[in-house]
């Protein structure tokens, strides 16, 4: 099912970090909406990602390209007007659910929205919360009352609905709710509490911030991986390295067009994801694969790895051959692995060196190329 997420951002917010707004306040390295807008750009489930913000942020955020696939709408005078204005830069054709979140919950993951699109199948409306752990009381006229807390929860976001039903609930309210699930009930259509986290808490006090860096940092998600590769020559008149044609006495002998560099570090992407190695993904006893550019095997790691919430930090590759010399072409290496991966140049390492002479590479019957490659996880989690 199809789905729109509707970010806001418009509040004020507390002074948080020098910085008014908060949701532009820096956090575990991007700004607080970053966070929000990561998730929903990169989850293929979601149609259209807006961000519903104050005016001065739009005007910022209209010249950021990390931003350019969103649409941006300015905000209402309150919450629900706010929402309401989000939902009318849905386009067409509109999808069939529409996620509500708070820009001031950077810690909500993919697990968060899997268990939304669950419920969404048997209920009008979800969203996460957490069972209410304090003492609760209520102090009125200096006088404290206990309050039974069974059967409480604070609900958290994203506030997951079918968007025909929201519509139709905030065409019935005012502007002044709580959160949006209170349309949908007032409504009588059921709602589904899904499981909340600290996680999805609230940026709220400057102390927050704190909390959030603490719960971002705990659980870096760091993956290392190593490829080797090796290709013997033939006869011909070039080699293919990181997909820069070198002028040679001989060509490398392979299926593709074996390039011995790339083949090594798709097999680091692939180990660092424990998936196997390049030989299950794009077999050599598969036709398709005749003469192939081995940028589409490259390509496909890195695709790989992005669908699973990482992100390539660097890569290191090490060339082994007595020649083509290699040092000449290293510039290009990188520049060409880098429009593949999608990588800054800074990130991608390509050295080379001999072995003296010895062995196989030292005879000059082939290339042997190593990579070492690290991914991170684009956000922490639990
Ligand atoms: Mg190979």
């Amino acid at each position: 099912m199809s789905a729109a997420a509707i970010i806001l951002a418009a509040g004020e917010g507390a002074r948080a970090r020098g910085i008014v707004p908060k949701q532009i306040a820096p956090l575990a390295g991007r700004r607080v909406l970053d966070w929000s807008k990561r998730l929903f750009c990169e989850d293929s489930r979601f149609d259209q990602v807006i961000v519903v913000t104050t005016k001065e942020i739009v005007a910022i955020l209209a010249n950021d390209t990390q931003f350019a696939t969103v649409t941006l709408a300015e905000g209402g005078a309150s919450r629900t007007a706010s929402v309401k204005k989000g939902l009318d830069a849905i386009t067409r054709p509109e999808p069939a659910y529409v996620f509500i979140h708070d820009a001031a919950r950077p810690g909500v993951d993919a697990e968060c929205l899997d268990a939304l699109f669950e419920a969404l199948e048997n209920h009008a409306a979800a969203a996460p919360a957490l069972p209410v752990s304090d003492a609760l009381k209520r102090q009125s006229e200096g006088a404290l009352a206990n309050v039974d807390r069974t059967d409480l929860y604070r609900v958290q976001t994203p506030q997951a609905f079918h968007l025909s039903t929201i519509r139709e609930a905030l065409n019935n309210t005012g502007n002044d709710l709580v959160d949006d699930l209170a349309a949908v009930e007032m409504q009588g259509a059921g709602v589904a509490l899904t499981k909340g986290s600290a996680r999805y808490n609230k940026i709220t006090y400057p102390e927050d911030f704190e909390i959030m860096d603490a719960l971002f940092a705990a659980t870096p998600n760091i993956r290392i991986g190593k490829g080797f590769d090796v290709h013997a020559f033939e006869p011909g008149d070039h080699v293919t390295l990181c997909g820069i044609q070198i002028e040679h006495t001989a060509r490398l002998k392979g299926h593709s067009d074996a390039d011995v560099a790339w083949h090594a570090l798709t097999d680091a992407i692939l180990g660092a994801l424990a998936l196997g190695d390049i030989g299950d993904h794009f077999p050599p006893s598969d036709e398709k694969w005749r003469g192939a550019d081995s940028g589409v095997f490259l390509k496909a790691a890195v695709d790989m790895a992005t669908d699973r919430g990482f992100s390539i930090s660097n890569c290191d590759l090490t060339l082994i051959c007595e020649e083509p010399k290699v040092k000449p072409h290293r510039k290009a290496m990188r520049l060409r692995t880098a429009d593949v991966t999608d990588l800054p140049i800074d990130a991608i390492s390509v050295k080379a060196t001999t072995t003296e002479g010895l062995g196989f590479t030292g005879r000059r019957e082939g290339i042997a190329a190593e990579a070492v490659v690290t991914l991170s996880s684009l956000r922490s989690r639990d």
